[in-house]
């Protein structure tokens, strides 16, 4: 039977545990409250393995990981895919580098994400922390994170994403009152860039409070 499906059903049990390995963690942060939260890895160039919709991020198990095609549409599974896995499968379909996308709810993305929608970006400049992103070298480097408006038409916010694309490399967007959107090349890489983007936010709301923003 498992012959008969369009993807390799060894990589998809190797990504679904390390999928489940690391959203635990994530979710052991308070980073996926309430459900929230999807997270995706590339099977191969023409499918993903993300989570189920709907599921408690902190008791992920096998099950609840699905696969899809890089059109969004379930491969293999009566599970109906989150609203936002068409936002995974866009980096996917662009950038054959591209091997993991992780998208969080922490209260620092999403507090970060409010204050700064008017911007339309959050400025990161002179840390040290900048260096986690792959392609810096160096602390003196400066990135802007974009913050995209909410809206519950993925198509439209996907069209965003294009755009801000065709501008040029980045590995992470927030979506206003939201969370962020964070990407790498494998798991260790997205969780890098995941991991430094929330200390970077963490960092400008404390220096706001303090009063020097
Ligand atoms: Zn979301």
């Amino acid at each position: 039977m498992s012959n008969a499906l369009p993807y390799d059903t060894h990589r998809l049990y190797e990504l679904a545990g390390e999928i489940i390995v690391n959203v635990r963690e994530l979710s052991a942060l308070g980073w996926t409250p309430a459900t929230s939260s999807n997270f995706s890895r590339r099977l191969d160039d023409r499918h993903a393995a993300i989570t189920v919709s709907g599921r408690d991020k902190g008791k992920l198990r096998e099950a609840d990981i699905m696969v899809v095609d890089f059109d969004g549409r379930a491969v293999g599974s009566d599970h109906r895919p989150s609203a936002e896995t068409g936002l995974h499968t866009q980096l996917y379909r662009r950038f054959p580098d591209i091997g993991c996308v992780l998208h969080t709810h922490s209260q620092v993305q999403t507090v970060a994400s409010r204050l700064y929608a008017g911007n339309g970006h959050v400025h990161l400049e002179g840390y040290e922390l900048l260096k986690a992103f792959s392609g810096n070298t160096t602390h003196e480097t400066e990135l802007d994170l974009p913050v995209l408006p909410n809206t519950q038409d993925m198509a439209v916010l996907a069209a965003q994403v294009d755009a801000l694309l065709d501008q040029g490399r980045m590995w992470g967007y927030l979506i206003d009152g939201h969370g962020l959107y964070a990407w790498g090349r494998d798991m260790a890489e997205a969780r890098r860039h995941l991991e430094a983007f929330e200390f970077l936010l963490g960092c400008e709301l404390e220096l706001r409070k303090l009063g020097c923003r």
